[in-house]
């Protein structure tokens, strides 16, 4: 089969806008023309609202967009890695349930997957489904649940089986958590946003046909959620439009208010790289050879992890198996974060704790001081990369496991 060209898409979907594209329609009704068109997104198969493109030229198609000023779909959120896990284990009445929702921004997700007593090791969480011969019913408790307090629905992690060993006896639903067994209690940051949640189910309910996959095979439906998570690690930036007119840019403005209000430290936290520079003028630390020297360092470091990404998306691109690049991202992004806190700390000294309108960058130097740490924590931390680095990619010993047998006798926090 031939490939479309890169020209053949530019030309298509700038005629498709150019005949659609109306600014003073509803965010909603918009949308829907996108899951009906496929041009939301254009990567997803052609029967579940995407044109089958391949990855590398979705990047023409959000170029035609913003040449517009056109509204796309949500460009974070759960609801894609929800999405993007629906697409490979989903059922064909799933994907009709949840993805046009999706595309429209109607619903928004959360993942409840981490538990008090289970985070890096989230095979061994203990949240309990048991099904009631009609029903599966849910009591436990989840943590760190990013948006909890506004999804609609979240992917759950949840024990079904106590007597199979911890991996065996996982499985994947989807909740709905506007219902009276389920209780979000909002956990405030050091950074003084409040974006997690803890979650408590008593005996909650799920229909069977929310079931993802099949019982007993939860783990390797995460597995698939938490590799998207690792990829997309900062896909939550939203588009920064002009203050334009229109109906559908009012609705898109008070969608990035409520739905990304989560991620608007999520900048902070990858270190804010690009004040670096600026800040060492303002502050006349560009002066400083000892600054001068971190910031080089801090540079080479950014840009070597970019190029690294950039060749992962690339073999990605050409439908090749991933290769180190993929597990090396997610760390790198954490060592650039770190080290862009310490260098606009030497940059900034003692300034750089005070928060209030008048410090410097209004507060902003300080809440990546208190956000950066976040990186190495969020979608496994630094230490169960490099443990996946050393065991699935340069293949030393594993770790020794403890964790054999029925989960029921399994040792546990
Ligand atoms: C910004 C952010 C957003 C998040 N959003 C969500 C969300 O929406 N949904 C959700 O379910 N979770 C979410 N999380 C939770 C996140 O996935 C967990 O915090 C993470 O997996 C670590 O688990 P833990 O906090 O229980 O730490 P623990 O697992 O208790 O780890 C504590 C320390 O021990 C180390 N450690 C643990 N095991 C090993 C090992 N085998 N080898 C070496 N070191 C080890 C860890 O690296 C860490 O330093 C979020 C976290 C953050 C920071």
């Amino acid at each position: 089969m031939s490939q479309i060209s890169e020209a053949e898409v530019r030309a298509e979907v700038r005629a498709w806008l150019k005949a659609n594209w109306d600014p003073d329609m509803s965010l909603v009704e918009w949308r829907n023309k996108l899951a009906d068109s496929g041009w939301g997104m254009p990567q997803w198969p052609r029967e579940w609202h995407g044109r089958g493109l391949p990855g590398g030229l979705v990047r023409v198609v959000d170029e035609e967009f913003a040449a517009l000023g056109a509204v796309g779909v949500l460009k974070g959120g759960i609801g894609r890695l929800a999405a993007a896990t629906l697409l490979e284990h989903g059922t064909d009445f799933q994907k009709q349930k949840f993805l046009r929702r999706i595309i429209t921004g109607e619903d928004t997700w959360c993942q409840l997957f981490s538990e008090p007593g289970s985070g890096s090791d989230l095979a061994g969480a203990t949240t309990r489904a048991e099904f009631d011969g009609k029903e599966w019913i849910i009591n436990g408790q989840k943590v760190w649940t990013t948006s909890a307090h506004h999804a609609k629905y979240g992917t759950l992690l949840a024990r079904t089986d106590w007597d199979a060993p911890k991996h065996d006896g996982l499985s994947y639903f989807i909740l709905d958590l506007k219902q009276p067994g389920v209780e979000v209690k909002p956990l405030r940051q050091m950074n003084g946003y409040a974006s997690f949640n803890q979650v408590f189910f008593t005996d909650a309910k799920v229909p069977s046909e929310h079931l993802v996959s099949s019982v007993g095979n939860g783990w390797q439906v995460a597995v698939t959620t938490l590799a998207h998570e690792r990829r997309f690690a900062d896909g939550t930036s939203s588009p920064r439009r002009r203050q334009r007119e229109g109906r559908i840019y009012e609705e898109e403005r008070a969608e990035i208010t409520t739905v990304m209000e989560p991620y608007k430290w999520y900048p902070q936290r990858a270190g804010r790289v690009d004040l670096v520079i600026e800040r060492a003028r303002e502050t006349g630390a560009d002066q400083d050879p000892q600054v001068r020297q971190e910031i080089a360092k801090l540079m080479t470091l950014a840009n070597s992890a970019e190029w690294t990404s950039r060749r992962a998306r690339a073999v990605q691109r050409q439908g090749r198996p991933q290769g180190p690049e993929g597990s090396l991202g997610k760390l790198a992004a954490s060592h650039v974060a770190r080290s862009a806190a310490h260098v606009h700390t030497l940059i900034t000294g003692t300034a750089a704790m005070l928060t209030s309108a008048e410090s410097p960058r209004a507060g902003v130097i300080a809440e990546i001081l208190v956000s950066v740490p976040a990186t190495s924590i969020a979608g496994g931390t630094d230490e169960i990369q490099r443990n996946i680095i050393a065991e699935r990619v340069l293949e030393l010993p594993k770790e020794p496991r403890f964790d054999a047998g029925p989960f029921r006798k399994v040792r546990r926090n």
